[in-house]
This record gives structure tokens, sequence and C-alpha cells, in this order.
């Protein structure tokens, strides 16, 4: 039920015909995850939280750097040494009183990231290494729970919604071979601009919102962009029958949560990430 002040301050997504007060109500219900709270995660929770998303939960277990101020705008000098999510909840709680904040010290493994996913609504990836990004994909598909993962390199990006719930592709079945290593190493040896991955979590922000509010999102695609000449296309995303998190003999199947898939055509993976 929305309260008058509720009314006021988010009038202006109010009036979107689209989305209205059901839209808001479906917002202050919700539960998601965002996992890094680094280039992609800090315009992201700040997106989802000026929007009245009821429940966040920001996991990251890194500290705040001076490397990652040109780009990691949530956080600021007064948080140099804290901890990203512990820093992050800081700044969310100035901007909105009303979204309930659980900040998780730590890089997500084991038992903590599977409690850290269950109940969730949504869960953003918004990290940077791939380990994370696997365990994650596990994680979802166990709990069935809907994965929107973002990375941005040099001046590309990418953006993928993996609601296996709904019976779409994983991000195993994007990337079946696996990587190793760190990504934000990746970024430190290549480089990206701040904006660049401020587009990115901004568009991880927008399916988010428009996930959670039963607006059309992205559905088994992948939006590719390449920022430096402002073009983008989108790759159709098909589940693969011999995917080792989705498909038969794995986990997720065994849980009952398997189907059917076709096989993905020549995709190459394209590696990297935003750090
Ligand atoms: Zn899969």
């Amino acid at each position: 039920m929305l309260t008058d002040a509720d009314l006021l301050r988010y009038s202006r997504q109010l009036l979107l015909p689209d989305f209205g007060i059901a839209g808001q109500e479906a917002l202050a219900r919700s539960t998601v995850l965002i996992v890094g709270l680094g280039g992609l995660g800090s315009p992201a929770a700040l997106y989802l939280t000026a929007a009245g998303v009821g429940h966040l939960r920001l996991a990251d277990g890194d500290i705040v750097e001076v490397s990652n101020l040109q780009r990691q705008v949530i956080h600021d000098e007064a948080g140099l040494g804290l901890n990203k999510a512990v820093s992050a909840a800081r700044r969310l709680a100035a901007l909105n009183s009303a979204t309930s904040l659980h900040a998780i010290e730590q890089s997500l493994q084991g038992a903590v990231l599977q409690d850290a996913v269950v109940g969730a609504d949504l869960v953003l990836d918004a990290s940077d290494r791939f380990a994370t990004r696997y365990a994650l994909n596990r994680a979802c598909l166990q709990a069935r729970v809907p994965l929107l993962s973002a990375a941005a390199i040099r001046f590309e990006g990418q953006l993928a919604l993996f609601d296996t719930p709904g019976g779409g592709a994983c991000y195993r079945c994007l990337y079946p071979l696996g990587g190793a290593g760190d990504e934000s190493l990746a970024c430190a040896e290549n480089g990206v601009l701040g904006p660049v991955v401020g587009v990115l979590g901004s568009l991880q922000a927008l399916e988010a919102v428009k996930f959670l509010a039963g607006l059309k999102s992205l559905h088994d695609e992948v939006l590719m962009m390449d920022l430096r000449s402002l073009s983008q296309y989108r790759l159709r995303l098909q589940r693969r029958p011999d995917c080792a998190d989705c498909g038969p003999g794995s986990a997720a199947q065994n849980a009952g949560q398997g189907a059917q898939g076709v096989p993905l055509a020549n995709f190459s993976p394209q590696a990297g990430s935003e750090s």
C-alpha cells in the first residue's frame, strides 16, 4: 500500500502507464541481491534504491581503493579503506530510508552464497571474477532465482538475463568452457572508462526494474554493446542440452529444474568484465 509520501516520491515513474501503482508495489515487495559493488554495481544499486526496491542484499569482499573512485561512483573519498558493501550501504541508506539494506562483507561462496540467493526475486551479477559468476549461476539454478548479468571492459559491454526458472538458458549455456582467473586483473591491464561501466550498470538497473515490475525485458538474448562506436546488437541465447550446470546430470536438473534445450551455434565466449 503506497503512502502519500510514496505517491509524491515516485510520481515520475508512477506516471508511466505500464508501470503505475502495481509496478511500484512490486518493487517495494522485491528482494534483490547485488553481487559486486564496483563500477557496475554502483549505478545498479543507486537506481534500484532510488526506484524504491524494498530489500537489497549487497555483497562484496573488497575494500574501497583510490583507483576505484574513477568509475565506482557509489563510493567516495570518505569510504577509502571500508568494505565496499558497507560503503555502498552507507550511501544508499542516505538515499532512501525505506529500502532495507543488508551488507554481506565477503566474497560469496558456499553456504553464505546459497543463503544470500535464497529468497531473492532477482540476482544481479556485477562481479569481476569468473569463479564468482559460475558459482552464482549454480546457486541461482539451485534456488530457482533469475540471474541478470552484466560485464564491461575497454569500450565493450554485455548484458543478459538468465531467467532459468522461466525456462531460459543459464550463464554456463553461454560460456560453457568456463573462465579462469580474475577479471579485475583484465580490467587493470586493459583499462575501462567510468561511463562505460556506468552505462552497463544502468542498463542492469533498468532491466531489473522492468523484470520486477512485470514489464517485458531481455529474454533469451544477450545484448552486446560497443560504446566506442555506440553500436549494439543482440545474440539469441539458447539452452545447451549438454550444459554442465542446467543440463541432464546437473544438480539443477536432478532437483527437477532441467528442460530440453537447443545447442548454441558457434558463439565464442568473450571474456572480460568490469572491476
Ligand atoms: Zn545451462
